[in-house]
């Protein structure tokens, strides 16, 4: 049974109307990057809860969380209101198996995300074994608008702690941006124009998580499987793992 922590939030930073990072302060905890947690409100309702990936790396003061605020949902929006000083409780221990020692080796890793399913991959980036593992990481984030880019000063952080180790790869469909790709996914993979702008191949030696959508997750993943690559299963290891957000 999960048991649960108090956490006071130090931080809640509004990257726009309906996307937000939530920091919270808890007794210090371990997971492995790219798990993740329930958060749960008291509210007038009841009691409230959902999982949310961290997007810290282990070992950090602070537990970190990219929310996207759902228009009808329940807890989103009152996570979105949440202001330093207020109570939230996390989930104890972290779950999931959405982490490095679930993938195989391979020439090169993509990190595909939709939305706020760039969380996880974020939390990995911050620790050793992906660097080590893989020569050649591309993170690939796509999204609507520019303003849903989160993080992209932290993105270059690594890029430039391991030049040439990491390329970043936006996509925002609904606006033109420089440097981002403006298609879907599945489109761009099935093209080659995802491969050619991040100039790496993607093939049956490749590894590739994907994480967000439901749509995202099974056109791409439809995609991935048409050029050879298998889901990864831990019965039989393949190159697609995968995490749905709802
Ligand atoms: C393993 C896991 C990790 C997750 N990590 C994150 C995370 O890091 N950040 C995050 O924002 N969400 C994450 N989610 C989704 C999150 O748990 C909630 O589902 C989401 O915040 C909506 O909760 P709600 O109570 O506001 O809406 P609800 O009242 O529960 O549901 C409203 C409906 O909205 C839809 N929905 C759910 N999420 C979204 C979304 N992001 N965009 C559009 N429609 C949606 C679903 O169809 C759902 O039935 C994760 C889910 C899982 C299973």
């Amino acid at each position: 049974m999960a048991q649960w922590l108090s956490g006071t939030v130090t931080d809640n930073h509004h990257w726009h109307a309906n996307l937000f990072s939530l920091k919270v302060k808890t007794d210090a905890f371990s997971f492995t990057a790219g798990q993740f947690v329930r958060l749960a409100l008291n509210t007038a309702d009841g009691r409230l809860q959902r999982a949310y990936s961290l997007v810290n790396s282990p070992g950090s003061a602070e537990q970190e969380f990219l929310v996207s605020t759902v228009a009808e949902g329940k807890l989103s929006p009152m996570l979105q209101q949440l202001k330093m000083g207020d109570s939230v409780e996390i989930s104890q221990p972290a779950s999931g198996f959405f982490v490095l020692d679930e993938v195989p080796d391979g020439d090169n890793l993509w990190l595909i995300a939709s939305g706020t399913g760039i969380g996880p991959y974020l939390s990995m980036l911050g620790t050793h074994p992906l660097w080590q593992r893989f020569a050649r990481i591309i993170l690939v984030h796509s999204v609507r608008t520019v303003a849903d880019l989160a993080y992209r000063e932290l993105i270059a952080h690594y890029q430039h702690q391991y030049p040439g180790q990491l390329h970043y790869q936006p996509i925002v469909t609904r606006e033109a941006h420089a440097g981002a790709l403006d298609k879907r996914l599945p489109q761009l993979i099935q093209s080659g124009e995802l491969q050619s702008a991040c100039q790496q191949s993607l093939n049956a030696k490749s590894q590739v998580m994907l994480c967000g959508n439901p749509d995202m997750i099974r056109d791409t993943k439809t995609t991935l499987e048409s050029l050879g690559l298998k889901k990864n299963l831990r019965r039989q290891p393949g190159n697609i793992t995968v995490e749905q957000y709802w």
